[in-house]
This record gives structure tokens, C-alpha cells and sequence, in this order.
């Protein structure tokens, strides 16, 4: 993509871009409304902003939002978008309808890198980081197909990807998400989930998003996690607490701490008490979520006793967990099942 895209740009910085273009810096403010506010990516259509200006944006930016290319709906209500971006890779957003939430789960890379044993998605390797303008043009677009009215009120970084391996671009989008004048979301609707890159955290302490952060831990020995999740070698679990225990949280916020419950591999009640001893000092909840199995994952999801023996531990230990019954899975759309074929021939070769 050589020309600009105007869906990675601040406010603020289209306002420099009116400028540079010839025209006044309000201007950059009106273009920010026509995009962020009203969804509208067509400069033609943007009837208030000078001809001249108009034919400048459209030699010199684009505002690509990407494609819809199928959805799916799930029995309960969720729906999977496959997107497609400008050249041509696949990426995936879940839309869940809980009560009066709706939130929508959004990828930041194309495939994921860290290939931990029990994710699909880790299966088909990483492909590219997204870009800003691709991150937040998920929300663009998904909210295109949404009713007059509805809205998307809750967002969570928990798509294809690690947020923080593509960090540079991720920080910009949640300023995007986060901008009065931008997208507008509360920080505390958004939540960026991380496997744990250490440096990613530290960096993220520094940024004062506000944001909540998820991490997914899963296991509680380094020798158990390495096993489940690669990068527990470069970032054992001490740095990893330690990285978590120094993270500005807000006042009355907890860090949620994610635990994918897999039989007879980490749902022991002893797992239970040194999950429960790990977390001492930090204030954080525990989201359990039962494995999502998908073929050949040589993993099973524990019985349903277990599940809820392993939440009754935690919970006398005084944290909060709950499980997380994914949406979506009947579709290939719950936590860790999201996979486009023909996506793994392209990173192949
Ligand atoms: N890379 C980030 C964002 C992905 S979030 C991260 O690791 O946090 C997706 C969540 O679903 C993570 O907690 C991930 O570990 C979990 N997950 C992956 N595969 C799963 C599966 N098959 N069943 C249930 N949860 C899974």
C-alpha cells in the first residue's frame, strides 16, 4: 500500500495532511468526522469539503476498509466476518451479542507467530503484522452491516495475532479506538490480550492507555507452559508476574488472567491452589476457558465437573473466575479456531 490510508491517521495528524494538501487545518478535523463518525470512505461523497481538496485525497490517500468476504452466523448469535485486505490475506472478526453488550473481537496479524500447542490459529504460522489502518478497519467495516442504532460497545484484541508483537501499530489503533475526536471508545470497554511478551507489557506500562489487559497464562509451572506455549522460554512466569505486578492498573480495575482448561494437562485442583499462589498481590480475575478442540489438537476439553471444581478453588481462594463459555463454535469462530484455509498455501510459499 503506497498511498496513505487515511484510517491510520490521528485527528490530529489529518489535520497535517490538510495542510500539506493545500488546504485548512479545519478541514482535516472535517475529513476525521466523515471517516470516524459517519463512516463514510468516499471523498466524492464528502459533500462539505472543497472540490480541490477532494481530487488532492484522492490522488495522494486511500481509505481502504477491508472486505467483506463471507459471514457466519452462529447459533448463538455470534457472527465470524472473513475479511479481506488489499493484498489479498484473510483475516478474522467475531461479532458477540451478550445482553446489552456487543462486542467484536479483533485481529492484529495475519496468522500468529507464537504457535502455542493447543491454538489453531498458532498452526498456520505468522503471515504479516496488520497495519493501523487495518486493526481499526475491522470496526469500520463490521459496524457497516450493523442495524441503524446498534453498536458496537465492547472491543477485545483477542483475534489472530499477538497485539504486542505488532505493537507499534496495535498502540496506534487503541489511540485510534480511544480518541474523542476518532473512534471514541471508553478505554475500559477495550481489553488487548498478550501470551506474555514480557518486553511488550513493560513498553505498554509506559503508553497511559487505560486499556485493560488480558494475559493468557494457562499453565502454572514453567515446565508445564513451555510445553503448552513456546514463549514461556524467552519469558519465564516470574518475569512475566513481575512484568504484571508493575502494570499501572487503573483504580478498581483487575488484570484479567485467561486459563484454557485442558484435560488431565493443567486442571488439576493442585493446578487450581498454585494459580491461585501466583496471582497473590496482583489484583486480578481469572477467565477460565474451556479448550475449543479442533482436529488433530491431540487435547480435550476436561468434563464439565472439573471445570467447575477448578473455578469453586480459585474462587475460595478469594479471585474472581469465571468461564468463559466461548461463541462462535459451531462456526470456527471461539477462542483459538480461527484459520482461513488457503491462507497456509499462501504463507507456504
Ligand atoms: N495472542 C494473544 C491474543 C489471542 S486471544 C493471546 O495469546 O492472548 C485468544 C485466547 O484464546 C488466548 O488466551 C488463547 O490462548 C486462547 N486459545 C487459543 N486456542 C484456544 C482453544 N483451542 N480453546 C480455547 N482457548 C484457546
Amino acid at each position: 500500500m503506497n498511498r496513505l490510508d487515511l484510517l491510520s491517521l490521528l485527528p490530529e495528524e489529518l489535520e497535517t495532511l490538510a495542510r500539506r494538501l493545500g488546504a485548512d487545518a479545519y478541514r482535516g478535523r472535517q475529513l476525521a468526522a466523515w471517516i470516524f463518525e459517519k463512516g463514510v470512505y468516499d471523498f466524492q461523497a464528502m459533500s462539505n469539503l472543497p472540490t480541490e481538496f477532494r481530487a488532492r485525497l484522492t490522488e495522494e490517500a486511500v481509505s481502504g476498509v477491508p472486505r467483506v468476504e463471507r459471514v457466519t452466523g452462529s447459533k448463538d448469535g455470534s457472527q465470524k466476518f472473513v475479511l479481506s485486505l488489499a493484498d489479498g490475506s484473510r483475516v478474522q472478526a467475531v461479532l458477540m451479542p451478550d445482553g446489552d453488550r456487543l462486542t467484536l473481537c479483533l485481529s492484529t496479524q495475519v496468522g500468529c507467530g507464537f504457535a502455542c500447542a493447543f491454538c489453531f490459529t498458532g498452526t498456520m504460522g505468522l503471515d504479516r503484522n496488520l497495519t493501523t489502518g487495518e486493526i481499526v478497519g475491522q470496526l469500520a467495516t463490521v459496524r457497516q452491516t450493523l442495524d441503524p442504532g446498534t453498536r458496537v460497545t465492547h472491543l477485545v484484541l483477542m483475534g489472530m495475532g499477538e497485539p504486542l508483537a505488532n505493537y507499534e501499530a496495535t498502540v496506534k489503533a487503541l489511540r485510534l479506538l480511544t480518541h474523542s475526536d476518532a473512534f471514541g471508545y471508553s478505554p475500559r470497554r477495550i481489553t488487548v490480550s498478550t501470551v506474555g511478551l514480557v518486553s511488550g507489557i513493560k513498553k505498554l506500562a509506559k503508553e497511559n492507555l487505560k486499556v485493560n489487559l488480558a494475559i493468557s497464562l494457562h499453565a502454572t509451572t514453567d515446565e508445564a507452559r513451555e510445553r503448552l506455549m513456546p514463549v514461556n522460554r524467552s519469558w519465564p512466569l516470574e518475569d512475566l508476574l513481575v512484568a504484571c505486578r508493575r502494570f499501572p492498573l487503573p483504580v478498581r480495575r483487575r488484570m484479567t488472567f485467561e486459563y484454557v482448561l485442558l484435560d488431565d494437562v493443567n486442571d488439576s485442583a493442585e493446578d487450581a491452589i498454585r494459580l491461585t499462589r501466583l496471582l497473590k498481590g496482583i489484583r486480578a480475575k481469572v477467565n477460565l476457558i474451556p479448550f475449543n478442540d479442533w482436529e488433530g489438537s491431540g487435547f480435550r476439553r476436561p468434563p464439565l465437573q472439573r471445570i467447575l471444581a477448578f473455578q469453586a478453588i480459585v474462587q475460595e481462594h478469594g479471585i474472581t473466575a469465571t468461564v468463559r463459555w466461548s461463541k462462535g463454535e459451531d462456526i470456527g469462530a471461539a477462542c483459538g479456531q480461527l484459520k482461513e484455509p488457503g491462507l497456509t498455501e499462501r504463507v507456504a510459499s
